[in-house]
């Protein structure tokens, strides 16, 4: 009796220490997304990734493992954006906050502020006005950000991204006068003069815009360092980078290097043909932080400003079918050497032209079911007959359901009351098998995946309408949406076995929220805080 007992504490002993985990969360309530598994409320880690989930981990515990508990926290496996544009999320988070302010004289306050530490000649640029919210309801003129900022060139986006406010050094920088034209798709505001009065509507924001310099490298690196951060502190723990330059590439390989990158990023090239025939040349290249295997290409525009490509002309303008951008031939060449190169083809998507020509591209250099997980970015309106073809040639769809609650007061307006109903359709897609991914497409949208779940759940907008949902038989599950920004996010980026679910020997990344997102109340959801960011067993934030 007492020799069994002193072999089985030693076995106990030796087992223990073979396991002791490095990091114990336990009181949790876990939803691992592994459908073995699918509730625990402990996890163990170990080396960086998952050692252990399930209810009793005291075998894992050892002298030096650290201990956390969650106090009855929600853990849910780290979530990831499929879509995203890290340096512009970071550009944007290194502007001018102008939402919500409620006069024009306010924000030329934050303009004289921010000129004051300006050197002279630096742009200032901000985004997020909107002259609703002030008393006048009217478009301003360059007049107080020209005092505010005399020596500074200034240009302020509109919230919808669709109207420039500049002062006087800025139209001079751009050149224009009583004697430039209004571009194709665009308007100069004028005064009675003619003269550009200082807001400059959709492409005539180029005028000004392609005056901005381009950012330098270091300022390259800052944004993605800052745009990485702000995703840790979203519970991001992997977004997908949706067109990266040469310039990105190198900040992204410095900061791997420096082991400062806090998420993991997979990131798509830009279709430029030089650096996509260098990527073709060289390959894929797999790493744990930063990968590179996908291309981008852009179909057509967006459904907002009438870019994005239709089969049949515009209902609230007939005369227009949008602009393709890169044409079925051309996606289908791309796609053809990807494939063979190890490379996936992620192609940007709106209309139902866009969408076809896509799928009828993929479907040539794919020809049947496969495992070379080429996606649709956005697929945001397809038409009934081609939405099968997602199911035939194995194409991932890659959407963004805050894209619906922030389009849906006026795609009808677009699409007219038939073809709205192919539109933002996950459902549809889901119902055939075909695996959907959701992301954001930050900075178009708030990088916020707390956001996104509750649009995916309730297709109402921030203060619950329409009630009851848009089109609220295209609404997912509280299930299917945590999947499709964990799981099925990892599946788009060939990760699955490595990430995207709470299981043993995956990275151990995993995220703790203030609220239980999968029983909450609805109205709840948006309340939610990320209490704390796991990326491979180390805290990259918390609060
Ligand atoms: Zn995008």
């Amino acid at each position: 009796m007492l020799f069994r007992l002193v072999f089985l504490s030693a076995g106990i002993f030796g087992l223990a220490h073979a396991q002791t985990a490095d990091l114990i969360v336990r009181n949790a309530r876990i939803y691992t997304v592994d459908s073995r598994t699918p509730t625990a409320s402990a996890i163990a880690v170990r080396g960086g990734k998952i050692a252990a989930v399930g209810d009793d981990l005291n075998a894992f515990e050892g002298a030096a493992t650290k201990v956390i508990d969650a106090k009855g926290a929600t853990i849910i496996p780290g979530l990831i954006d499929s879509h995203g544009h890290v340096t512009g999320l970071g550009a944007s988070l290194e502007m001018l906050d102008l939402r919500g302010a409620t006069s024009e004289a306010e924000i030329a306050g934050k303009v004289k502020a921010a000129a004051a530490k300006a050197a002279p000649g630096e742009w200032i640029l901000g985004r997020g006005w909107d002259q609703n919210l002030w008393t006048t309801k009217q478009f301003p003129t360059a007049a107080s950000i020209t005092d505010a900022a005399p020596k500074n060139p200034v240009a302020l986006t509109r919230i919808d991204g669709h109207a420039s406010w500049v002062n006087r050094a800025a139209i001079d920088a751009a050149d224009v006068n009583a004697g430039t034209k209004d571009p194709d798709g665009g308007r100069v505001m004028r005064d009675g003069g003619g003269r550009p009065a200082g807001v400059f509507i959709d492409t005539a924001q180029e005028l000004v815009r392609r005056k901005v310099p381009p950012p330098s490298p270091e300022q390259v690196l800052r944004q993605i360092s800052r745009a990485l951060a702000e995703c840790a502190r979203l519970g991001l723990t992997s977004v997908h980078d949706a067109g990266v330059t040469e310039a990105e590439i190198t900040a992204y390989h410095a900061l791997q290097q420096q082991g400062k990158m806090p998420v993991k990023v997979y990131a798509m090239l830009s279709n430029s043909p030089a650096l996509v025939d260098k990527w073709l040349a060289r390959g894929p290249e797999l790493g744990e932080f930063f990968t590179v295997r996908s291309i981008k290409v852009y179909a057509d525009g967006a459904l907002g400003s009438r870019g994005a490509a239709l089969l049949a002309p515009y209902a609230d303008e007939k005369g227009s079918t949008g602009l393709v951008i890169t044409g079925q031939a051309a996606i289908q060449a791309v796609a053809v050497k990807a494939a063979a190169r190890g490379f996936q083809v992620n192609t940007h998507a709106i209309g139902d032209r866009g969408n076809r020509e896509t799928l009828d591209a993929y479907a040539a250099a794919l020809k049947g079911p496969n495992d070379k997980r080429f996606r649709v970015e956005h697929a945001q309106m397809i038409a009934p007959e081609d939405f099968a073809k997602f199911q035939k040639f194995s194409i991932i769809a890659s959407m963004q359901p805050t894209h619906a609650t922030s389009d849906m007061g006026w795609a009808a307006d677009r699409l007219g009351p038939e073809r709205v109903k192919g539109a933002y359709a996950w459902q549809t897609l889901m119902k055939l098998g075909v695996h959907l991914a959701s992301g954001s497409d930050f900075p178009v949208e708030l990088a916020n995946p707390i956001d996104g779940f509750y649009a995916a759940v309730t297709r109402q907008d921030k203060q619950g309408k329409p009630a009851g949902g848009w089109y609220p038989e295209q609404r997912l599950s509280r299930e299917e949406a945590l999947r499709s920004w964990t799981l099925e996010g990892a599946y788009a980026a060939f990760e699955e076995n490595s990430k995207g679910s709470l299981a043993p020997g995956k990275a151990a990344d995993f995220v703790m929220l203030s609220n239980d997102i999968m029983t909450v109340p609805e109205a709840e959801i948006l309340r939610t805080k990320v209490t704390m960011t796991v990326v491979d067993g180390k805290i990259v934030h918390q609060e």
